[in-house]
Order: C-alpha cells, then structure tokens, then sequence
C-alpha cells in the first residue's frame, strides 16, 4: 500500500515499510513501475549533467560551480533511486552532500593527496592490489551506478580524470597462481556488480580455478545505489561461488529503504554473508545518534556493520573530513551502548598505503607487569590482575 505525501512521493503507509520507506520523487513524471524497477532504465536515467541536474533540483551556488568542474575530476552520476531520496528544500540533506559535487572539491588542502592509501605502488599487476601477505585487492571496473564525492579511488574512477584504470585480469590470475599465499580476493572497482552477469560469473569461475583461493569478496555500492540490479538471476550465479561475502557500503539511515531492504534479503537468501562499511563524513553521519540507527537498520536487513573508515586524504575532500577525535568520541557513544554486531571497528587507511589501522578508542587505561587497568563503557574503572611470572610458579607448587 502506498500515498501520496503530498509532495509527489509515494509513501508506502505498511507498518514494515515504516522503517524502510518505499519513496518515489515524481521528479521523473509518470515513469511506470516496470521501467522504474528496471536497473537498466535506472542506468540510463542517471543524472549526469548540470541540466539533467538542475532541472530537478534548486542548487546552490557552491553545488552549481562543483557541478561544473566535475567532469574534470570525478564525473557526476546519480541514479534516480537514489536521487528520489534527496531533500529537496534541504541543503544540507546527507544524501545530497554524498553526490552532489561542490566546490571544495577543487580545493586541495594541505596533506591531501590523489592516491591517499597508496595503491598504486603496490599494484604488481595492472588493477591487483597486493598489501596484505594473504589477501589482494582486485580492481574490475571503473564505473560505478552513482559516484561518491569523496571517492578514495577518483583518480581512476568513473573516467573523468587525468589517470585511467587498467586492469590486466589474465595478467592478474596468473599473478595469483604464482602466490599460492594469497587465500583471500577482494573484487572492487569502480563496482564489480556494474559487470554483466556472464561476465562476473567468467571472473568467479576463473577465481575458483586457483587452489589456493578460498575466500572471494565482492565490494559493492549497487544494493544502496541501484537495488533493482540485484535479480534473481544475479543472486543465482553468484550463489554457485560460494563461500562468498560482500561488503556494501552505506552511510545514513535514509539509504534504508524498502527496495534496499529486500535486495539486501534477497543476497542474505542466497547464504551470502554481508558486511557494511560506512566511511565517517561530516555533516552526513557525524553524530552517534544517525550511526546507531543506520546500523540498527543494517542488523535488521541481516547486513554485519564491518568497517567504519575515517576518511581518507582525498583531494578536495576536506570539507567532508571530521577529526579522528570525533570519530572516537561517536564510537564511545555506540561500544556497550548497543548490540556488539551493530558496532563495526573505526579504522584509518594510513596514509601513503599503511593499510587500515584500528584506531580505537581504547578502553586501556594502563598496563603493569601485574595488572590492566580498564574502563567500561560507561568510564567507571576495573582492574584484570595478571598471571605473573611468579604466580606460574606459586601455581606449579
Ligand atoms: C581493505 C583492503 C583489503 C581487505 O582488508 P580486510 O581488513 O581483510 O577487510 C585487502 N587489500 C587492500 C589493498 C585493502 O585496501
């Protein structure tokens, strides 16, 4: 069942569909169900273009010159899925700061960098990103449904900047029957579920080829950005790789919707473990109170929150950047004040390519050879007495 709100949205009144609204901006006129629920037309339909832009949302000025300068940078895409979820009289709306272009983004603040996690100097192979001893990190694509604007990855992404991506998958494969330690492939992009599904099946079946491969992982925005493209059909080839996790990304309790719920039961139908990561951002999801209802909502849609990322040193991202500070204050705000799943670990990509790094906060307060002091959540203090070397010894007799 679904009304009208009075704005043109369809608003679905069921009490499930409370919490993960079905909305739909008229903003595209009379678009029929079919082409709406179609991941094609979603595709073709993308914003991506000042006019396509502006002719359905009032813009700011700083969205006007972002907008502009985009296609230089890290190009502007939107799907209408997503864009129906924008606030239009709000400038501030969280879903608009994550895709709408500003000007910031052309400026570079200091420490900021292109590629801030250092991928490209651990790529042994064109698109293999090889940090880890047992894992690597496989970039199949480019493209993605909607573009982030503080992708760490727009250097390559969407095919807007100066850096193209290659990626040499024979090249890659062969690199991976060469590593027998590598036991754990990430596929990543751009968005790995934008491949056909011949084409993402060629790629998993080649994977399962190796031995030595056991785990696969598919990171993916398109269950948040283009639920419809997660069929049936899709969710069938994919199953025939198992064991097989993904991690999708999202960020704020809006992207819950009702079309999102069930793409994501239809993945979590198909025995595919899921994993969220958010990256913090200001202004989005800065405070603890949004976090703890997008992760209550992600524990609901069977979706294990993973990673929540301090932002990394993209290029024209400061405005987006909270410190680490703050991000350890929200994280002391949800640890022991809520369901342990619902709590992912806050970790920082070290900058220049250290990988990610826990960081925290620490519920430590101080350690001797004979004791840890700790601090629960709410700060009252408890002491764990260690086995010493003396103790071992009063325990032999
Ligand atoms: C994030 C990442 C991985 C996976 O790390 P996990 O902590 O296992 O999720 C692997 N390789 C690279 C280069 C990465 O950035």
């Amino acid at each position: 069942m679904a009304r009208d709100d009075g704005w043109g949205n369809f608003v679905s009144t069921t009490l499930k569909a409370k919490e993960f609204p079905l909305v739909r901006s008229n903003v595209w006129g009379s678009v029929s169900d079919s082409d709406w629920n179609d991941w094609s037309w979603q595709l073709r339909n993308r914003i991506q273009n000042l006019e396509q832009l502006e002719s359905r949302l009032p813009l700011t000025p700083e969205e006007r010159a972002g907008t502009i300068l985009a296609g230089k940078k890290l190009a502007l895409g939107i799907t209408p899925h997503f864009f129906s979820l924008i606030d239009r009289n709000d400038p501030n709306c969280p879903i608009r700061r994550q895709v709408v272009p500003r000007i910031e983004e052309s400026n570079t603040a200091p420490d900021e960098m292109l590629d801030p996690c250092g991928e490209d100097s651990h790529m042994p192979v064109p698109g293999l990103v090889h940090r880890y001893p047992d894992r690597v990190l496989l970039l199949v694509t480019d493209r993605c449904a909607s573009y982030c604007r503080y992708c760490t990855r727009s250097r390559v992404v969407s095919g807007a900047g100066e850096q193209e991506l290659t990626v040499d998958l024979e090249g890659a494969f062969s690199y991976l029957e060469k590593h027998p330690e590598v036991r754990d492939v990430l596929l990543s992009g751009g968005d790995p579920l934008l491949l056909s599904d011949a084409k993402l099946d060629a790629i998993l079946t080649r994977l399962r080829k190796i031995p030595s491969i056991e785990f696969i992982r598919i990171g993916t925005r398109i269950p948040i950005f283009l639920p419809q493209r997660i069929t049936p059909e899709l969710v069938s080839m994919l199953k025939i790789h198992h064991p097989l996790w993904m991690s999708v990304h999202s960020n704020h309790p809006k992207e819950m919707t009702q079309e999102v719920r069930e793409a994501l039961g239809r993945l979590a139908d198909a025995g595919i473990p899921l994993g969220n990561q958010s990256v913090l951002l200001k202004g989005v999801n800065d405070r603890a109170e949004v976090l703890k209802e997008l992760f209550h909502k992600l524990l609901l849609c069977r979706v294990r929150p993973y990673y929540l990322y301090q932002c990394d040193l993209i290029t024209g991202s400061a405005h987006l950047r909270t410190t680490i500070r703050e991000g350890q204050e929200i994280m002391e705000q949800l640890r022991g004040h809520t369901t342990g799943y619902a709590v992912p670990t806050y970790v920082v990509d070290g900058p220049g390519g250290g990988g990610k790094i826990p960081v925290g906060p620490n519920y430590i307060v101080g350690m001797a050879d004979d004791r840890v002091i700790l601090k629960n959540y709410r700060g009252d203090v408890y002491e764990y007495p260690e086995i010493g070397q003396s103790s071992v010894a009063d325990l032999r007799g």
